[in-house]
């Protein structure tokens, strides 16, 4: 039962649902398209999917005591800069990793976008040359140690706050209030399509559906270019998710789908493909998406749909999971528009 946890809220309540009517025409309105705007879910320097599962992890921190949030993410990580939000927001340090997870050219990618606000939030940011890696760090551990040798108090939170005891309940939520929208619109969803990283939303959301055997509908987009961590690493967090909701049921491996087939060059490199549905979501829909996440998950939705994966009048929610931030370092792919 998710009520038997402290939530502290960070968001503004329940995102929207919006219909992207334009994008569904042109794509033969076969299917209707909607989103859910968790991109617009918090005041907190610009909100995103990082707030929902931090809701139900900060009273963890706050109960342990600790005076200074320590967290990991990539150079332009959402994640990091959700984190430097919230230790302002509550009165707590930030100190944050940031490694070499993407190769980068553009001149000003380590200064603009997502690290620029953290700094602007006071988080001491440190650059860390370790290249990208879903899994614990040494360079968070030797971190979370300064902090004790400094005669701080740190807490723990690890990359995109998957692998914590309390990751996966934010998306918990999400699936316990898409239902409740659901009631509200008068017919349910077919289909939920997610981006996938670190883990923990499609874990959350995977546990959520499964309450109404929705759980294999939750098509997750990996956007890691290492799918095989990253579907494990789903796994691993819903199984234990679904114990500490007392779901009831066990999570098999099959529960999780994700596709492989749209993260490629790499983690934080688009395609070709990527931006041309960047561009397109952008054009019909006024919808930004960015390079490293939604941009991904938009190209994959678009592609599925070209190719019949969704049965004819199926409603599709796409998860739009924030991350507009990092777009700010991809000038140099948008100089033409
Ligand atoms: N979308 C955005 C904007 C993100 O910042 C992330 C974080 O990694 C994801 C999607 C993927 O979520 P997760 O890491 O929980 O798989």
């Amino acid at each position: 039962m998710l009520q038997n946890f402290e939530r502290y809220p960070l968001t503004f309540g329940p995102t929207p649902i919006e219909k992207l009517d334009r994008l569904s025409e042109y794509l033969g309105g076969k299917v209707e398209i909607y989103a859910k705007r968790e991109d617009c879910n918090s005041g907190l320097a610009f909100g995103g999917n990082k707030l929902r599962k931090l809701e139900y992890i900060i009273p963890d921190a706050i109960a342990s005591n600790a005076d200074t949030l320590v967290s990991i993410g990539g150079v332009q990580s959402n994640h990091t800069r959700m984190v430097a939000a919230v230790a302002a927001k509550i009165g707590m340090k930030c100190l944050l990793v940031q490694e070499d997870w993407v190769p980068y050219e553009n001149a000003v990618y380590d200064q603009v976008g997502n690290i620029l606000l953290s700094r602007i939030m006071g988080a001491e940011v440190r650059l860390v040359d370790d290249g990208f890696n879903i899994g614990i760090r040494s360079s968070w551990e030797r971190a979370l140690d300064d902090v004790k040798q400094m005669g701080g108090r740190p807490y723990a939170i690890p990359a995109g706050a998957s692998v914590h005891k309390y990751g996966g309940l934010g998306y918990v939520s999400f699936a316990e209030e898409v239902r409740a929208q659901e009631k509200q619109l008068g017919f349910a969803f077919d289909y939920i399509v997610v981006c996938t990283v670190t883990g923990s939303t499609q874990a959350g959301m995977v546990v959520g559906f499964a309450k109404d055997g929705r759980q294999r509908n939750v098509i997750g987009i990996d956007a890691s270019a290492t799918p095989l961590q990253a579907q494990s690493q789903v796994l691993n967090i819903a199984r234990q998710t679904a114990k500490f909701v007392e779901l009831g049921r066990e999570i098999a491996n099959d529960d999780v789908v994700l596709l492989a087939d749209y993260a490629h060059p790499r983690y934080g490199i688009p395609s070709e493909e990527t931006n041309e549905a960047i561009r397109l979501c952008a054009r019909l829909e006024g919808i930004i998406t960015d390079p490293v996440y939604e941009g991904k998950s938009m190209q994959g939705m678009i592609d599925l749909i070209s190719k019949g994966f969704f049965p004819k009048g199926s409603r599709l929610l796409f998860a739009h999971l924030g991350g507009v931030p990092a777009i700010n370092a991809y000038s140099d792919t948008f100089r033409n528009g």
